[in-house]
């Protein structure tokens, strides 16, 4: 992997924003928080590292039978779980 891809995050688009954002869709009891989820997939939609930002979701989630949590790559950790399950795990 170059420099340039080992530092992808440089370029994301939340770099700056408020982490609650990504995470703020579990709310109370982890029930949807509305428009959050939203927002922070409005972000990712922009986001010049989203294919990045997605294999590295993937390497990291992979390890775990746990649903990961919040949004990363335009994706909650349900969609994330579904779509590796659909495209990477037999590789
Ligand atoms: S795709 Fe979304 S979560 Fe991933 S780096 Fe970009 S803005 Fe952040």
């Amino acid at each position: 992997m170059s420099e340039k891809e080992n530092r992808w995050w440089e370029q994301a688009a939340c770099k700056d924003k408020d982490p609650e954002i990504f995470f703020a869709y579990l709310g109370k009891q982890g029930s949807p928080k509305k428009g959050a989820e939203q927002e922070a997939k409005k972000i990712c939609a922009g986001c010049p590292v989203q294919k990045e930002c997605l294999q590295d979701a993937f390497e990291e989630e992979s390890r775990t039978a746990i649903l990961p949590l919040g949004i990363r790559a335009g994706l909650t950790g349900r969609e994330r779980k579904d779509l590796f399950n659909r495209t990477m795990r037999f590789r």
